[in-house]
């Protein structure tokens, strides 16, 4: 069941018609490289706006947990932010449990919104360095026993920019 909700594509997350787009955000919240700067040129003022004011209230994301702001000019309604792990910032099971704690968090908040399609991209696999193969299998394992505990989310597509996490993740679903 939880698989038939599972969608894998290769492409840019910024063009997805869906309700929530996640972004991998960084703890500051204003923005960065990557698939955060992609997600703020084409979500435009709005989001950094909302990303601003959830700064001042609580001093932006901490890594593992994840906020939501709106879609802007997106194609989303929705852009969750959440912050991955930098890889080897610590000690390797912490990291990956902060990863895992990403993809659980940001579909607790989506369903709290009552999202019912929600893209993520490779969380942690870019300037983070958190190796793909591992991520792949975190972020899929993460997604399928959170979708057999809750029925709320319809579709859960897997972004991948790059080749590489295009075929790892090919495999593993
Ligand atoms: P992090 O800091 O969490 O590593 P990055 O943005 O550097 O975040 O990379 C995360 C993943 O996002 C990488 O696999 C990268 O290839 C991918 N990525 C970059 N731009 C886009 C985009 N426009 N759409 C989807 N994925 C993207």
């Amino acid at each position: 069941m939880a698989n038939s909700k599972i969608k894998l594509i290769q492409g840019d997350i910024t063009e997805q018609a869906v309700d929530a787009t996640v972004n991998a955000a960084n703890t500051s919240l204003l923005g960065g490289g990557g698939v955060d700067g992609a997600i703020h040129r084409a979500g435009g003022k709005a989001v950094l706006d909302d990303c601003i004011k959830i700064r001042d209230r609580q001093g932006g994301c901490k890594t593992g947990e994840a906020v939501i702001t709106t879609g802007g000019n997106l194609p989303a309604k929705y852009v969750i932010h959440t912050v991955g792990p930098v890889w080897n910032s610590g000690s390797a099971a912490k990291a990956e449990k902060q990863l895992a704690n990403a993809y659980r968090n940001s579909l607790r908040l989506a369903v709290e919104n009552n999202v019912k399609m929600i893209a993520f991209p490779n969380i942690s696999t870019g300037i983070y360095h958190f190796p793909k193969d591992k991520a792949a299998e975190i972020a899929i394992a993460t997604v399928k026993d959170f979708l057999a505990e809750n029925d709320s989310i319809e579709q859960v597509i897997f972004v991948c920019f790059d080749n590489e996490n295009y075929g790892l993740y090919e495999r593993l679903i």
